[in-house]
């Protein structure tokens, strides 16, 4: 890479090492990576990632209950799904036919009140129950899917991005899809949120090895705007808000303290004096760690 893919800029520097989780069947535990961060626009990406084809067919074999639970109501309730799609339906001009990129079984695109019900997921167990709910599944990745063109209303595309490296190319292809004056909402992880900026490259959100790259707002708003995409709603938001306040500071301050021990017998290790045991455990991915951590924004497709 000689720019960075979202804002074009020349210059960026390395943040650190990233450990990652076997998250995918096709992963590998503990594999060493690097994440960078753009100094114009605060967009990170990792090097290496797994490639193309590993993720693809990580994907594919993802169970139905592997992603959001095995229970459809906990999860939509979780996720704060109804509303969800209350807002996109006061927010949308027309309810006539709604695409969730990355649909999954189905969960969200169910809830909304549109006549057409679409979806675009890889995992062909996730999409076979989104069918069974009268979804419309296109059986696909994102950039080879071709759902009709200038078509719908409302678009969502929940923890999509960060699996893709066109960001560019998928602002485009989602404003394309889109009617004029469509909405589409996308919700990711947020590169520059508090607990993130103080995890630096151990935050628990770079070590899913399906997560390519992770967005600022303004990244995510210059990339969106670069396909015409506007602006017009947009909140800091918990993937899955914790049962407890308490119990979501104690998971931060237990991987904070990971963090800094970590860092400690990672720079002793060129000493070799860390047990290989320890240092094992040292480049562990941190322990999980939530927080209002998540973007949330809804975009426009210009009118006219
Ligand atoms: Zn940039």
């Amino acid at each position: 890479m000689n720019h960075c893919e979202v804002c074009c800029a020349t210059k960026w520097s390395a943040v650190g090492t990233i450990y990652r989780a076997r998250d995918l069947p096709t992963a590998v535990e503990g594999a060493e990576a690097t994440l960078y961060r753009c100094d114009g626009c605060g967009f990170r990406w990792i090097h290496p990632t797994l490639d193309e084809e590993a993720l693809l067919a990580g994907y594919r074999m993802i169970e139905a209950g592997a992603w959001g639970g095995a229970v459809e109501s906990d999860h939509i309730e979780r996720r704060q799904f109804v509303p969800k799609a209350r807002l996109l339906a006061s927010l949308a001009p027309q309810r006539h036919a709604a695409l969730d990129v990355g649909c999954f079984r189905g969960d969200f695109v169910s809830l909304l009140d549109c006549e057409e019900r679409w979806g675009i997921e890889i995992s062909s167990a996730a999409a076979s129950v989104a069918r069974q709910r009268g979804v419309n599944v296109i059986e696909d990745n994102v950039f080879d899917a071709a759902p009709p063109r200038e078509h719908f209303d409302i678009i969502s595309c929940f923890d999509v991005v960060e699996h893709v490296t066109d960001q560019r190319g998928l602002a485009a292809r989602l404003a394309d899809w889109l009617k004029p004056g469509g909405i589409v909402a996308i919700e990711t992880g947020n590169a520059d949120c508090l607990v993130a900026r103080a995890m630096g490259a151990r935050w628990y959100y770079y070590a899913l090895s399906q997560h390519l790259c992770a967005h600022t707002a303004r990244s995510l708003d210059l990339a969106m705007g670069s396909a015409g995409l506007e602006l017009v709603h947009c909140k800091h938001a918990w993937h899955q808000p914790p049962q407890s306040q308490l119990r979501a500071f104690a998971y931060v301050g237990t991987a904070l303290t990971h963090r800094v021990a970590s860092d400690i017998l990672v720079s002793l290790d060129s000493a070799c004096i860390v047990p290989s045991p320890v240092m094992n455990l040292a480049k562990r991915p941190s322990p999980q760690h939530y927080s209002r951590d998540h973007l949330w924004r809804v975009y426009r497709r210009a009118a006219g």
